[in-house]
């Protein structure tokens, strides 16, 4: 114990003994106001997120120990990524608290999106997952939009109790509990903002005015998520920042489609049919024929097939393969987590394969939009 407290960007107990360690304060910054750790002043100051892992086992137990409080639990889902950041389980580990689910990043989603329909999908998925959530809320923390309608939710469910924030890496908890304080709390400092998983290390506890706290838990990482799994320098790839714009392809069986050298979709059998894209701008999609992709891969990965690039190949699981049988109704997607979905617009259907790294969620759905 140093009694220099915790750090307030991310609430792990500083110390000045080992710069390697988690929580370290420099002896010459002991008197910085707010204490923060140098792992978060460099985050806030350069921009620059050191690497720290955040202990899973240790997830686990503080998820748990959520049962035996009386608490508010406030879920939030990435949309762009909703069956890979929705917490497998949470129901178990809740106890008897409610969950609010709280939907965020809708800014991503074209203007024209149904925000009711919208709101009836995410009920109908998480209940299929055996989540049982007092309310469904959509928002957007960065375009602060439906943000009113979150605070209200918490107010109202919230009945003077704690409120657990929880999430997984990179849905926005951050940028949303951020918010929170400057609109919810007298306290105002930021936590650890950051585009890269695993930033925020330790619970956090703000306090609100009624005695009561909102805590914030570390970001849980799921090695299920293609966002978790390759390098940071891939990830502007994945991560849309503006609203997506849908890519339609026009495609024949034995027609293929590239994600850089990330995934690859075969259209194995069916009538030619259109198939819509959401996936980050950046991504480079590229079209070849299906008797032609292996060669094409084997010849380009790293190079007109990235990312990743060259360097970067080895870092990322190689690719298995998924067969996937497309309902006909024209109304599925088949979902890619992280990178986004291909939603399949015929009417009768469609076999597919995908090709993605070993571990990533791919699954057939009901279509989001
Ligand atoms: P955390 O890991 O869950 O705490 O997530 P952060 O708050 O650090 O955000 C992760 C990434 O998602 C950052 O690049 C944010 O800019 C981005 N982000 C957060 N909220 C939104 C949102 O509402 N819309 C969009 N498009 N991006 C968001």
């Amino acid at each position: 114990t140093t009694g220099l407290g915790g750090c307030a960007g991310c609430g792990i107990a500083l110390q000045s003994e080992a710069a390697d360690k988690p929580g370290f304060l420099p002896q010459s910054a002991a008197s910085r106001q707010p204490a923060i750790c140098q792992r978060c002043f460099r985050i806030k100051n350069y921009n620059d997120a050191s690497s720290v892992t955040v202990d899973q086992n240790e997830f686990v137990k503080l998820l748990s120990g959520i049962g035996a409080t009386n608490s508010l639990v406030v879920h939030i889902v990435d949309l762009f990524d909703f069956e890979g950041s929705l917490i497998s389980g949470l129901q178990r580990f809740v106890g008897g608290n409610p969950v609010l689910l709280v939907v965020n990043k809708t800014d991503l989603l074209p203007k024209s999106t149904n925000l009711n329909r919208l709101r009836n999908w995410v009920q109908k998925q998480a209940k299929a997952q055996g989540l049982r959530t007092v309310d469904v809320v959509l928002c957007s923390a960065m375009r602060n939009t439906g943000f009113d309608r979150v605070i209200e939710a918490i107010q109202t469910y919230r009945e003077g109790r704690d409120v657990y924030v929880v999430g997984a890496t990179n849905v926005g908890k951050s940028t949303l509990i951020n918010r929170l304080i400057r609109d919810y709390s007298d306290l105002d400092r930021e936590l650890t903002v950051s585009r890269y998983p695993g930033t925020t290390l330790d619970a956090v506890r703000i306090p609100l005015d009624d005695g009561k706290a909102i805590v914030d838990t570390p970001g849980i990482v799921y090695a299920s998520r293609m966002t978790e799994l390759v390098p940071r320098s891939v990830l502007h790839a994945l991560l849309p920042e503006k609203p997506l714009k849908p890519l339609v392809y026009q495609l024949e069986e034995g027609q293929s489609l590239f994600f850089g050298g990330l995934a690859r979709f075969d259209f194995v059998v069916g009538k030619p049919q259109s198939f819509t894209l959401y996936v980050a701008p950046a991504m480079k999609v590229h079209r070849t024929k299906l008797e032609r992709a292996d060669e094409l891969y084997a010849k380009h990965k790293g190079e007109m097939l990235s990312p990743p690039s060259k360097e970067e190949l080895d870092e990322i699981p190689v690719w298995t393969r998924h067969t996937l049988r497309i309902p006909p109704g024209g109304n599925s997607d088949v979902y890619i987590s992280g990178l986004g979905w291909i939603h399949a617009n015929g009417e009768a259907g469609a076999h597919t394969d995908v090709y993605a790294p070993k571990g990533v969620k791919v699954l057939v759905r009901e279509a989001l939009i």
